[in-house]
């Protein structure tokens, strides 16, 4: 299968890794739209938060948990955000789940 984020877990292509269990993976994003921009991305692949189901789902709020941890390791008191991008009209760019977190500025009011 042809995912970059697949690669990226299998090592095939190199990033800059902040946290790596046995289920997901926690990525600094190549193109950052704010000083800190990281990435929580499963290890199992499936598309998007439409192809949840109970035990994806146990893990994306442990990815949740944990990007919230790290985000008080990097000094990000006065708050981040947490989002993920689905299909088209949510302009997802990569077809393997992932969480966003953004922070470190102050972000738009408007998310759309
Ligand atoms: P999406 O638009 O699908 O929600 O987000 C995809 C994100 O993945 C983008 O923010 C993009 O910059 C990031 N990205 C795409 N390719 C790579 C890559 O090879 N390495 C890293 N670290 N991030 C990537
Ligand atoms: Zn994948």
């Amino acid at each position: 299968m042809d995912c970059i984020f697949c690669k990226i877990i299998k090592g095939e292509i190199p990033s800059s890794k902040v946290y790596e269990d046995e289920e997901f993976i926690v990525i600094k994003d190549v193109n950052p739209q704010a000083p800190v921009h990281l990435l929580a991305i499963p290890k199992e692949h499936f598309a998007s938060v439409a192809e949840l189901n109970d035990e994806r789902a146990v893990v994306v709020g442990k990815m949740m948990k944990k990007l919230a941890e790290i985000g008080g390791d990097n000094g990000l008191d006065d708050g981040f955000r947490i989002i993920t991008n689905k299909g088209k009209h949510g302009c997802q760019s990569v077809s393997h789940l992932h969480l966003h977190l953004l922070g470190g500025r102050q972000l738009d009011e408007k998310m759309g």
